[in-house]
């Protein structure tokens, strides 16, 4: 059976006090038998209290950057570098469909985010909206997440997902397909049931630790 990659989207949700509660919470639930590799991703600010708090709660988990400067350090107010990151995160979500829709992301900037991140020894994850969107070269983990299911409650099929995921893994021979869309700890067993499919992408479902904790069991 295949250890699955969680990966847990918190968006801009979340203060100091929330993650606080939220790792308070969670504690004792995370301790159940998984093989999951499981990954936070936090709004950047809280990154090191959530590198504390795994610490303190012996955890083993990850941590992800929800998005990366497309230059290198140096004169661009706002952005958060590559090398900046590379203290806190293993991963970095690339081209999330909210990052293309809300702040004008091209496929360029998103290919050269990709550079960025490789330059410094990060995982990039680079999410795509169906076999439609272009991928950089030698991209080894795909997140597919189509729009009409983010945050909706209305998943896409297993069936769909799994033919997406094929697509990645014969034709773009990508290593590991993820799917996002309105997975929960009720339906991510289906999605992981799907062979091409190596994990999912909760983003709503991570945001109360004992729903997290229990799609990470049912994974
Ligand atoms: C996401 O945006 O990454 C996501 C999958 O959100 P949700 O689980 O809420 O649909």
């Amino acid at each position: 059976m295949k250890d699955p990659l969680i990966i847990g989207n918190w968006k801009s949700h979340k203060n100091t006090q929330d993650v606080k509660e939220w790792f308070a919470r969670l504690g004792p639930q995370a301790h159940g038998v998984s093989n999951a590799e499981v990954v936070l991703c936090p709004p950047f600010p809280l990154l090191p209290l959530c590198r504390e708090l795994l610490d303190e709660y012996q955890l083993k988990w990850k941590l992800g950057a929800q998005d990366v400067s497309q230059f290198p350090e140096g004169k661009y107010t706002g952005d958060v570098s590559a090398s900046l990151l590379k203290d806190f995160v293993d991963y970095v979500l690339i081209g999330h469909s909210e990052r293309r829709s809300e702040h004008n992301e091209s496929d360029d900037i998103l290919f050269e985010k990709v550079k960025r991140v490789r330059e410094v020894g990060l995982t990039p994850i680079f999410f795509v909206q169906g076999t439609q969107t272009p991928i950089p070269p030698a991209i080894d983990i795909v997140a597919y997440e189509p729009v009409f299911a983010i945050g909706t409650g209305h998943p896409d099929t297993p069936e769909d997902a799994e033919k997406v995921g094929e697509y990645f893994k014969k034709v773009k021979h990508v290593e590991l397909f993820l799917y996002g869309g309105s997975v929960d700890d009720t339906n991510v067993n289906i999605f992981m049931s799907c062979s091409s499919i190596d994990g999912t992408v909760p983003g709503t479902a991570s945001l109360d630790p004992i729903v997290f904790a229990r799609l990470i069991q049912n994974a």
